[in-house]
Formats: structure tokens, sequence, C-alpha cells
């Protein structure tokens, strides 16, 4: 315990429990006092064994009348113990000297375990026990069951906690009105949960809803809530070259040089986007739109007011396809006003690749597209006024990083006077945050939402078939192509071996081109160069392939409008945010598109209620939120490596009114009680606060 320990201590080893206590977390008084029970034992009660039904949990006592070792059907320990009335036996399979010597004939013992129905009457096995005599009290409490480790047993752990508890400050902090009327204190609540009352509802604890789980899930929301407002408020110290939207500008050649005008939610995207940029604040936003729904020429309009003001934008994608993609798109739409893009991934080598980063030093290239290659060392900006990241949940945390300290010296040294200025960072993805996620993990990025597709577009068709229907659906592929059509087969990514999965896509491939003879059919998998992927992609793209197999890397934001069909092999394996991107390829033009699932029984609970939930929507932000339902918010977009600490306590599918008032109780300590605020950041998360930052 850190409050108990002096710093020089630190250096000497530590004894095992201590160790175990700290992979817990369990390191100061506020720790140990946070630790919760899972779940609890009633103690509290003794009823006579008379009173006892077959299934009963319950506690009795006697003494001990009879005690010896069997050895049929198996050895045991088998033990009978008398209360005034009646016999009970107890039955030990695995059993040490000492529990021969605790329960020999004459002891008073008190027993709690489940009753059951045995040769010989009512017994016990494995029991629960303890040496008592006449006088010893009952408990008076719950007894708690922690959450545990191995190495450290339930009485060791209680003991520890019960001291940490005692020991803790938990005096009120918070300022009156900061906290709900109503809600017990922080004191009250702990003492509660870790000794309930035996009259309570042990439903109420175990499923979080007493009033002293509600203190517990508040104080934990306010804290988190209140460090991302924190960091939100540091961002807003640094500083940004301010980018005034011009009359006549790029943006607006841009526009209408177009060959479509935007949607209304694009126009209100862009404008948020201008706004952002216009100020001396780096910005600091996270674009969200359904696939489809058009977000790289959101991007495009962006990087063309930092451009218009002489600083260059960079564009970012998680894999070389998709950032070649953006670059056909972008060229396509910039060249002809005049700006130059230069393009940078990891595979672009020798001279191109030297001539490239010399157009990016000294600044001749406006715009740079590529893959984290954009982030790496030997990359120098003139001077980089924004950053485009393009399905950001999909880099790594290191590459996050890495990204981080490169913005950070990328402007140059520009604004030296009153310090370095910071870039503009905006942020897509085609995964929308649940709202509660967005208030809470997410609580210090602005959020712009592109919340309709652009027209004309006619909804996806989702079926469902076993593998068994696969002939039916390569009948349906060779009517597609034929109309003219073209076709994506989806075959999964088999973690464990990328040989199967090769082989899978392989024979999948085979099996196409001997059901279509004559048809041009691609194969397009993860190990195959860089070169030789862009060659298959751009023979479909150009119309000339009308079936693309392929294991998982056309997942992100590949743009074929005329693909009209999707056929998704063992669509089970799939997530199912995955499965929705997916299913995003299709549906991109004016022809009514099918998106096919094909499954192998027998279905995992899991697998049915995401296939489910992709039969009945094609709402992204709907998708999203059965996404958190299914798989819990730690495992939702990588929340998990993003440094972000996960709710211990609170659940978000659950608790999103507490995530409101923590919300507004966070903006007014803010304002009016900045220490508090300290204070409560500090009782929570420790040492932590700095980490949540990154
Ligand atoms: P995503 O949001 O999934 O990244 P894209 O930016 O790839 O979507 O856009 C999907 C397709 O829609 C592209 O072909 C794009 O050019 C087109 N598009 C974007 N905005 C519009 C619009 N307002 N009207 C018509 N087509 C549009
Ligand atoms: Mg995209």
């Amino acid at each position: 315990m850190a409050e108990a320990s002096p710093p020089s201590n630190e250096n000497k080893p530590k004894s095992a429990p201590q160790r175990a206590l700290e992979k817990l977390g369990l390191v100061r008084d506020i720790d140990f006092a946070l630790h919760l029970p899972l779940r609890y034992e009633d103690e509290t009660k003794r009823v006579p064994i008379a009173s006892l039904r077959d299934g009963d949990v319950a506690q009795v006592e006697g003494v001990v009348t009879d005690s010896r070792v069997q050895f049929r059907p198996r050895r045991q320990l088998v033990v009978k113990i008398h209360d005034s009335a009646d016999d009970l036996v107890l039955r030990f399979l695995n059993f040490y000297p000492s529990h021969q010597k605790a329960l020999a004939e004459g002891a008073r013992v008190r027993v709690r375990g489940e009753a059951r129905g045995g040769f010989f009457g009512l017994e016990m096995v494995h029991p629960a026990f303890k040496a008592v005599d006449e006088a010893t009290p009952l408990a008076r409490a719950l007894t708690p069951v922690y959450p545990t480790t191995a190495q450290l047993p339930q009485a060791y752990l209680r003991k520890v906690v019960a001291s940490g508890l005692s020991r803790a400050d938990l005096s009120e902090q918070l300022p009156p009105g900061s906290v709900p009327a109503g809600m017990m204190s922080l004191r009250d609540a702990l003492d509660f949960l870790h000794h309930p009352a035996p009259d309570v509802s042990i439903e109420t604890l175990e499923d979080h809803s007493h009033p002293a789980w509600q203190r517990l899930k508040f104080e934990e929301l306010l804290a988190q809530q209140l460090s991302q407002l924190k960091a939100k408020q540091e961002r807003e110290r640094q500083r940004a070259p301010a980018f005034a939207l011009q009359a006549g500008g790029l943006q607006e050649k841009l526009l209408a040089a177009l060959p479509f005008s935007l949607t209304e939610a694009q126009r209100r995207v862009v404008e948020e986007i201008a706004r952002d940029l216009a100020r001396e604040t780096p910005m600091h936003r996270l674009l969200q739109g359904d696939v489809g729904s058009g977000k790289t020429v959101v991007a495009a309009l962006a990087a063309a007011v930092a451009i218009q003001q002489g600083w260059q934008c960079a564009l970012m994608a998680p894999t070389e396809i998709l950032a070649e993609q953006h670059l056909r798109k972008l060229v396509g739409w910039l060249a002809p006003l005049g700006i130059t893009v230069a393009w940078l991934t990891g595979s672009r080598k020798g001279k191109g690749r030297r001539e490239m980063l010399a157009q990016v030093a000294s600044g001749e290239a406006a715009l740079v597209v590529g893959t984290h290659a954009v982030i790496q060392d030997q990359v120098e900006f003139a001077r980089l006024g924004l950053a485009i990241i393009d399905e950001q949940h999909r880099f790594g945390v290191q590459q996050r990083l890495a990204l981080r300290s490169k913005l950070q010296q990328s402007t140059n040294g520009r604004g030296a006077a009153e310090g370095p200025l910071e870039p503009h960072t905006l942020m897509m993805s085609a995964t929308p945050i649940p709202r509660t996620l967005a208030m809470t993990l997410f609580a210090d990025l602005d959020i712009s939402t592109i919340d309709e597709l652009p027209p004309g577009r006619t909804p996806v068709v989702t079926k469902l078939f076993a593998d068994d229907k696969r002939d039916a659906v390569v009948a349906r592929i060779r009517d597609e192509v034929a109309l003219g059509r073209q076709v994506y087969w989806v075959c999964p990514l088999i973690e464990e071996s990328e040989t199967l999965d090769l082989q899978n896509a392989t024979a999948t491939h085979q099996q196409l081109c001997e059901a279509l003879p004559g048809q041009m059919i691609g194969l397009l998998h993860g190990r195959m160069p860089a070169a030789e992927k862009a060659a298959v992609m751009s023979l479909f793209t150009s119309g000339q392939m009308g079936v693309l197999v392929s294991t998982t890397v056309i997942e992100v934001g590949v743009d074929v409008p005329n693909a009209s069909l999707m056929v998704i092999e063992h669509a089970e394996r799939f997530g199912l945010s995955q499965l929705h991107q997916l299913r995003g390829r299709v549906g991109r033009g004016a022809v009514a598109s099918v998106c096919v699932l094909l499954y192998t029984p027998p279905l995992s609970e899991t697998a049915k209620s995401r296939l489910k939930a992709m039969m009945d929507t094609n709402d992204g932000f709907e998708i999203a939120r059965r996404d958190l339902d299914i798989r819990g918010p730690g495992e939702f977009f990588g929340a998990r490596q993003s440094g972000a600490p996960l709710l211990r306590f609170a659940d978000l599918a659950l608790d999103e009114p507490l995530v409101h008032q923590a919300r507004a109780s966070a903006l007014a300590l803010l304002a009016k009680h900045p220490q508090a605020a300290e204070r409560h950041v500090t009782r929570w998360l420790g040492s932590k606060t700095d980490y949540l930052k990154a």
C-alpha cells in the first residue's frame, strides 16, 4: 500500500501476495476500498438440519459425531454432524490432515453448502466450514466474495480490503449539487457494498441496480468525464494555424467541379469542419458516416481549405489498396485545380520515393496520400496544416502514437513566437460510435455525422443461406455477370493460419473459375505483393474483371459502383461491424444490390445474433448499437487498445441516464470547482491519469 510504505521501500523485493495485489491494481487504500465484491455468501443465518431440503444452500451448525476416511468408491473423508435433533453427512473428496483435525469427533462446526439428497439422507459435498463454540456470533453482514487471482485466498483479500476500507479517506469531496439528489454518500455506499445488511435483495447487489451501486457508477463516470474534458481543455490551449475560408478559393472551385452536388448532411459537416479550421486551436474531430455516405469528398473539401492557405495536408489510410483508391479520387478532383499530390506507401522504394520525399519536404506537394508510411521518420513536411486519418481505429496503437509525435514536429516551427503550432486533425470512420460511447470513452472528440446517403442508391437486400445452397449462389453470380455487373466473393481471414486462409480463398477461386468459364475472375489476398494486388484491383475497378475473390483485404473503403453482389463465405466468422462494412461495398450505384451471407451450421448464439442484426437492418448506427450489445464496450472500436481505461462498474448499455448526469456534473465542476474536480480524478484514477492523455 503506497500510503503505508515509504518510497524507499520501492526497491525491496515484494512479497508474493503484494505482487498479486498490485496485479489487481490494489496499491492505495482507496484502491482497496474500490475493490468491490463480485457476489456474496450469506453466513448471517443458521437453520436446523431438520429444515434442510434437497437443493437448499444454507448454513447449519453441529457437533461431529463421526469422522472417517472411506476408500470406496474412492478415497474421501466422511464426517457426520449432529445438531440437537438431526444428522447431516459431509463429504470431502479432496482433503488434508488439517481437515481431519478440524473435523475430529467432538468438534463443533458451522457448515455452509448445498444440501443434496444422498444415499443415506441429506449430505453436503465440500461445504465451507469453520470451528466455533456455542457463543460464536453469526455474521452480521453478508460475506463478500472478491474478484481475485490464484495466489490470493478470499480470507486474506477480505482482511486487506476491510483494512483499506477503514483507512481510506472517503470524505465527501464533491460540492453540494454536483451529486444527483438523493444519492447515498460514497462512504455509506462502500460500507454497504463491502458488508451489506442481511435483509438486502442480493439480486440488486449482484446486478448492480442497488442505490449503493448507483453512487459508485456515478463516481466512476464522473472521473472519466472529468479526465476527458480536461484533455480537451488542454488541447484547446494549444495553437494551430487558422485557415479562413476564402470566397472564390479552392474549396469553392472544387465544389463547382464535382460531378454531383453535396447531400444536406455533407454540406453540414463541411461547414462544421471549416469552422474548426478557421480557429486558432487545433481541430480534433471525428467524421463518422455509414459506408458509402461520401466521406472522401468531405476530406477533399477540408484539404482544399488548408491548401488554399499555402499549407500541406496529409491523408492516411490503413491499407495500401484503400490509400490508392483515395489517391485516384483525389488526384481526379484536385489535379485539375493545379494541386500536386504525392503518394507514399511502404512498398514505394528507390528513386520514386526519394522524389516524393523531396516534394513533401519542399512543400511542392500540397497533398500527401498514403499508408502509415506517411508518418515514418524520413518523411519531413514543409508545413503540415491538416492531417486526415481514414478508418482511424484500424491503425494500431503504435502507429497512432507515432502519428501524434509526427504531427507535433511537422508544422516545422511555424508560429514559434507564440509557441509551436499543431496541425488540425480530422479522423474518419464508417463505424459510428454509439452515443453513450461517444459521450464517455471519446468525450474529448468533436463529432460530425453524415446521416444520409447520396441520392439514387437502392438499399442492399441481405440474404442468408446455409453453405449447401452454394450452387444456387454461383448461378446467381452467373446471372449478375451476364448483365454486365460485378461481384465480390469474400473469404474469411483465418487468424491462426494464413495458409488455411489462402487455401480457402484459392479453392473458392478455382471453383468459380470452373463454374463460370470464359469469365475473368480475380484473386486477392494479404500475402500478394502490393503491385500484384494493385493490378488485380485495377482490373476490377475498371470493370474488365467480373468477379473478385478475396480475403478481407477489400474490407474498407473500396468503391466500385458497378458491383451489385457481395457474397460473404463463412459469414458466421466475421464480426458484425466487419460484415456491415463488407456489405457497404455494394449498393454504391443505382442498381439494386444483394448481399449473400453464406454460413456453415451449427451457429453459436453470438453468431446468430450477428447474422440476425444483418438481416434486420442496413443502418450503420443500429448495427453499431447491436454490436455494442453483443460484444460489450471493451472490445468495441478497439477501445481496449486506445489506452482509455475501461469502466469497471458502469455499464454503458444500461447506465445512459447516469452518463448524462455525470457529464452535466463534470462540466459544472470544471467551471466552478476545478480543485474538487482534480481531487476526484486523483481519487478514482490515481496514477493512471497520465496515460489517459495518450
Ligand atoms: P465512404 O463514406 O464510405 O468513404 P465514399 O467517399 O467512398 O464513401 O463515397 C461513396 C461514393 O459516393 C463515391 O463514388 C463518391 O464519389 C460518391 N458520392 C459522394 N458524395 C456524393 C453525392 N453527394 N452525390 C452522389 N455521389 C456521391
Ligand atoms: Mg471511405
